[in-house]
């Protein structure tokens, strides 16, 4: 069986989908592993590590996908017309894609993959179960995301994070303000505390409050009994209601104010990201304050973010970087590929030889999978078809 690793070639991507260590582990349970030349370069993986590990390394990524019968991606492939390579068109029928494939930005994908035959399993669907917390992208990815969006202030931030009593004077500690308390608010919440800090956080979820209350965060929230029915089954936030938006609206431009730093990280799966910073919030902050949009690529916290850009407004820096997991590559390649040596482990039977064994009816695969057999199978897509 051979295992395919690409190079990512969309925009922004400096990741690689498995590491020396995973392909290392891949070649001991008997796959045979093909990684495209290069293709960690970006996360500081040469190919000499990639050989060393068992690889075989090519530089025609036509040769990279003949024949695979799983392809390792960080994001969905390119179709034609979206970059230098129709890398869907490549992939073998009836192989087994495995990336975080985004298909409510790209509902038109999902029909494709069941159009050329492939099994595609979207990673970032894999359920919050206990069994499953190994195969987390989301989970990875965002707290290395929260992680490196405190950095990414504290660069643009013109004064010093910590209190600092010095012969010369004192400094006043930043105070942090994080939207939203999930894997990467918390994570930012303890990077900015590290960082001396004075951190205070909000979510609609009334179980973050402990969980940010532990890491010496204060948390502050709107007193709704909406915010009981807040959270999903399976830990999400959910969209709330126009009063609610309202009341919360009021308290964060009440709190923002005194801010210094503001990381942003409010999501709903599936839908846009709630607007929870507006312009009159932004101009009512000092100069020199900071604003790190981390929703920004999912339509934004803040309406002065944009994509990409670190942008000024009224002396309050914005910014917007895309794909803040890809700014610390190495250990987010790291993280990923784990979780996928993790996911696709249970998938492969050793005996007589490696093969495929997928249980449709097994909780992550009937999560994650959006097309087999030539059909799209994941309820939520299935009108696409
Ligand atoms: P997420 O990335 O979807 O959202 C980030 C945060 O934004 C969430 O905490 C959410 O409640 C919050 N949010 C949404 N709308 C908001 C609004 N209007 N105002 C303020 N905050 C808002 O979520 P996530 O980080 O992936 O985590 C969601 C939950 O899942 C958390 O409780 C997390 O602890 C839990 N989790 C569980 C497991 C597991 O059990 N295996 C693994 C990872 C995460």
């Amino acid at each position: 069986m051979k295992v395919a690793v690409p190079r990512e070639r969309r925009a922004h991507e400096t990741r690689v989908a498995a590491t020396p260590d995973t392909v290392k582990k891949y070649v001991g349970m008997g796959l045979e592993v093909v990684v495209e030349a290069g293709a960690g370069m970006a996360a500081r993986l040469p190919d000499e590590l990639y050989r060393a590990a068992g690889a075989s390394i090519e530089a025609d990524p036509a040769s990279v996908y003949r024949g695979a019968d799983i392809v390792l991606k960080v994001q969905r492939p390119l179709v034609a017309g979206e970059g230098e390579l129709d890398e869907l068109a490549l992939i073998p029928k009836g192989a087994l894609l495995l990336a975080v494939l985004s298909p409510y930005n790209a509902p038109d994908s999902v029909p494709a993959y069941a159009g050329v035959g492939i099994t595609a399993m979207a990673l970032e669907f894999v359920p919050r179960i206990t069994r499953a917390q190994g195969m987390d992208v989301l989970s990875s990815q965002s707290n290395l995301a929260g992680y490196r969006a405190v950095l990414d202030a504290a660069f643009e931030y013109d004064r010093a994070m910590p209190m600092m009593m010095t012969a010369a004077g004192t400094v006043a500690p930043a105070k942090v303000m994080v939207l939203g308390a999930g894997v990467a608010g918390l994570q930012a919440i303890a990077t900015a505390k590290r960082l001396g800090a004075i951190v205070s956080a909000t979510d609609v979820r009334p179980a973050a409050k402990e969980q940010v209350e532990s890491l010496g965060g204060r948390f502050v929230m709107v007193e709704s009994e909406e915010t009981k029915e807040a959270e999903t089954a399976g830990g999400y936030a959910k969209e709330m209601s126009e009063d609610f938006k309202r009341r919360q609206a009021e308290l964060v431009a009440e709190t923002i104010k005194s801010q210094d730093i503001v990381i942003c990280t409010a999501l709903i799966p599936g839908r846009k990201a709630p607007t929870l910073v507006n312009d009159d919030m932004v101009a009512s902050m000092r100069p020199g304050s900071i604003i790190v949009d981390l929703a920004v690529e999912q339509g934004g916290n803040c309406t002065a973010s944009r994509p990409g850009e670190v942008v000024e407004v009224g002396g309050v820096k914005v910014v917007g970087h895309f794909n803040v997991p890809g700014r610390i590559a190495t250990d987010a390649s790291a993280l990923y590929a784990k979780n996928l040596l993790n996911f696709l482990t249970p998938l492969l039977q050793t005996e007589d030889g490696v093969s495929l064994a997928l249980d449709f009816d097994d909780e992550i695969l009937a999560a994650t999978t959006l097309t087999h057999g030539g059909r799209v199978t994941h309820p939520a897509f299935a009108d696409n078809k």
